[in-house]
Parts: C-alpha cells; structure tokens; sequence
C-alpha cells in the first residue's frame, strides 16, 4: 500500500492550499479529489472577494492558480472517490474503489454540494431546464425567461451573472429581505433584468420535455401562482459532503465536521477544512485560510510520530 504522512481528501481552495503549505514543509502529500479540481470556486465565474485580485479572478482560473502553486512544490494530486477512512494501528487508510492508501494523519476538505428544493419535477426536469450551476449552463437560456430560487449571495451573485443570458430573472425568495452581501443586493436592485418575487416558495416545477413553468406560493397569502420560464436555477444553501465519513468523526446536526480552531476533529490524526466544517463564514479566502491551518496541525501531529519534530 502506498504510504505518505498526510493525504488530503477533496480538491477545493481548502484543500489546495492544505496541499501547498504541506508540500512546501516537504511532507509527503497525496492529495485525492473525486471529479475535479476547484470546488464550488470553480463553478463560479467571478470571484471578486478573493484578496489581491482587485479586478477579481474567474473560478476557473484561481484553481488553475492553486493546483500549479501546490504542484510546483511536490504536491501529488490523484482522483477517485474515497469511500472509507479507518485506522490502521498508528496510520489511517483512505481507500477507493481503485486503491488503498495510508498515511500517518488524514485532512478531509471534501466541501459541500448545493442542497435541494425537493418538490416535484425537481428530479424529473434536472438538466431539462432546472440546474444548481448558472456558469455551466446559464449559457442554454439566451433571451429566455429564468428564475432563481433563494437569497443568499450564491442566488444574487448567479442572478446577476444569468443576466448576461437571459431576456429576464425573476429571483424568488422566502423572505422579503435577501441574505446576501449588501454589495450584491445594491447591484441586484439596480440591474432592470432582474425581478424580484418576496415570500414565496416553489411549490412544483411544471413542462413536458422541458421546464415550462414554476407553480409558487406566497408564505404570508398562502396564494399560489404559476411563474412562466424555461429554466429554473437552485441556490437554497449547501450540504457538506461528509456522508462518506460514516460516525468517524463528530458532525454537528446539519453533517458539518465539529473541529477546533487547530482544525483537528474528534479523532486524533484526522482534521478537517473549508466547506465541510462547521464555521461561520463559507468563503474561497476562509477555505484557504483553514487549509494553512489543518496543514500546520497535521505537520505537526505526523512529525511527532516520526520523532522529527523541532
Ligand atoms: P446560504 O447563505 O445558506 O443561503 C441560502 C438561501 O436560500 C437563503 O436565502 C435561504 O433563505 C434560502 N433557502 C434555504 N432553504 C430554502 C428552501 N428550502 N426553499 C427556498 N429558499 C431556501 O447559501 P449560499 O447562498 O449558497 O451560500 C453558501 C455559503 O457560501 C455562504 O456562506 C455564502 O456567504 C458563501 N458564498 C459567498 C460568496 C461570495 O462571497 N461572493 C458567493 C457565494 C457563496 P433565508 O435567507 O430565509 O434563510
């Protein structure tokens, strides 16, 4: 079995920027992401709160930076899904359905997904008008009539970048006050593309081989309507991918990873960063930041049991 002191699971800035503080102190690293490098970073077009791009930085692009930073330095990156993480007297294995491997201490930086609307034709019209990804497919809606559900800045910051395709955006939230950064809110208000459709909440998403529609309901009126569109894009917040982990670790009541501010979790030899962990603040900057950290306290716990701590 190949033997390395640290792998990392996940492939997101959390899990890149772990991967370069841990090459650059010439640990050895594997790092082990399921699909692709960047995250929920790399399907968002712009980031413009990453600082130092003042002009702010594609998704694409900033993971293109990270991956080639981390690599630079040694990291070694490889893909498959990991299944299982368990120990093996003082080394824990992660294993995929391809191979196993070892290591003296594990860092899961497996991010979350976003969550669902779960209401009928959600499933049945996925790819066929609804979508949780406006760069991916914001493309197939030129001039046509769109809505987004929620009112976090994933919704505003997507709505507005929707507005690029679409002839209009109708943005349907809960509330009648929007989650997301004032600064997206200003932007959102200002744009003429976009509309905005307060206390309510889809209730069943209609069409035949496509979207057609989005029947609603006003949580205040209790009034249900149907909102004409031909695509409907889902930003109602995040679920952390930590299914996987199966009572390794201590989650929180929603599945994010309890660790403390040394990112260790629970079990000794595993931490954890970004998106997965409970924290209060999901950002590319805070993702890295933790990364910096879980690679330190890792460093830290592997060294001592190969007796080369300083
Ligand atoms: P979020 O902040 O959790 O917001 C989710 C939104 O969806 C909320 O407005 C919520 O309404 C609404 N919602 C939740 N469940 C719903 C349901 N079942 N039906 C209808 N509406 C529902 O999620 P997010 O916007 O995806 O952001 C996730 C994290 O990433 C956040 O920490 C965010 O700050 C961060 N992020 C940052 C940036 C940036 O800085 N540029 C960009 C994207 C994401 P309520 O408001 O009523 O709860």
């Amino acid at each position: 079995m190949d033997q390395y002191d640290v792998i990392i699971i996940g492939g997101g800035p959390a899990g890149l920027a772990c991967g370069l503080y841990l090459a650059r102190a010439r640990m050895k690293t594997l790092l082990i992401e399921e699909v692709g490098l960047g995250g929920q970073a790399v399907l968002t077009d712009e980031i413009e709160n990453y600082p130092g791009f003042p002009s702010g930085i594609k998704g694409n692009e900033l993971t293109e930076k990270l991956k080639e930073q981390a690599e630079k330095f040694g990291l070694v990156i490889d893909y498959g899904k990991v299944k299982e993480i368990k120990k093996n007297l003082k080394s824990w294995e992660a294993a995929t359905n391809q191979k196993k491997r070892e290591a003296l201490s594990v860092i899961i930086a497996t991010g979350a997904k976003p969550k669902k609307l779960d209401i009928p034709g959600e499933d049945e019209f996925r790819g066929k008008g609804v979508s949780y990804c406006a760069t991916c497919d914001g493309a197939f809606f030129r001039d046509k009539d769109i809505v987004v559900v929620g009112g976090g800045d994933t919704a505003v910051e997507e709505a507005l970048f929707l507005t690029r395709f679409g002839k209009k955006v109708i943005l349907i939230h809960r509330r009648n006050r929007l989650r997301a950064a004032k600064v997206l809110q200003e932007r959102a208000q200002a744009n003429d593309k976009i509309e905005f459709v307060w206390d309510s909440i889809p209730l069943q998403i209609l069409g035949n081989q496509q979207v057609e529609a989005v029947k609603i309901k006003n949580v205040k009126t209790g009034k249900e309507s149907e909102i004409s569109c031909q695509g409907i894009f889902v930003f109602v917040g995040l679920i952390p991918n930590t299914d996987f982990l199966g009572g390794l670790v201590e989650l929180d009541e929603r599945g994010y990873v309890i660790t403390d501010d040394e990112m260790k979790t629970s079990r000794e030899g595993v931490f954890a960063c970004g998106d997965c962990r409970k924290k209060l603040l999901r950002q590319v900057v805070t993702a890295c930041g933790d990364g910096a950290v879980a690679a330190f306290s890792s460093q830290k716990y592997a060294e001592e049991l190969k007796g080369t701590a300083y």
